[in-house]
């Protein structure tokens, strides 16, 4: 099973599954992607447009655990602020 981190800063990273090749970080057009000891993190999932087209250049296609995670964090957003 993958896991999924998030830090308070909004960084969000796995904790396995990534390989590090870097192939998501030159897609992203908002160069929110990076990778750091071979995994890859998303500095701040408020930033990331949910495009998707990260997802076809990984090989294992884990960018999408990454992805689905940034996308209930930001629902979660939206729901704080309405309160
Ligand atoms: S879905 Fe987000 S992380 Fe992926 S390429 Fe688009 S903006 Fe970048
Ligand atoms: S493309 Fe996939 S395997 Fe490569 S760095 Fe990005 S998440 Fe990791």
């Amino acid at each position: 099973m993958r896991a999924v981190s998030l830090r308070l800063s909004g960084m969000v990273s796995l904790s396995e599954g990534c390989f590090g090749c870097g192939n998501c970080v030159v897609t992203c057009r908002r160069g929110v992607l990076s990778v750091v000891n071979g995994n890859v993190e998303m500095t701040d999932f408020r930033l990331c447009e949910l495009c998707k087209d990260c997802v076809n250049p990984c090989p294992t296609r884990v960018i999408e655990s990454l992805l689905g995670q940034c996308n209930r964090m930001r629902y979660a957003l939206v729901r704080a602020r309405r309160r």
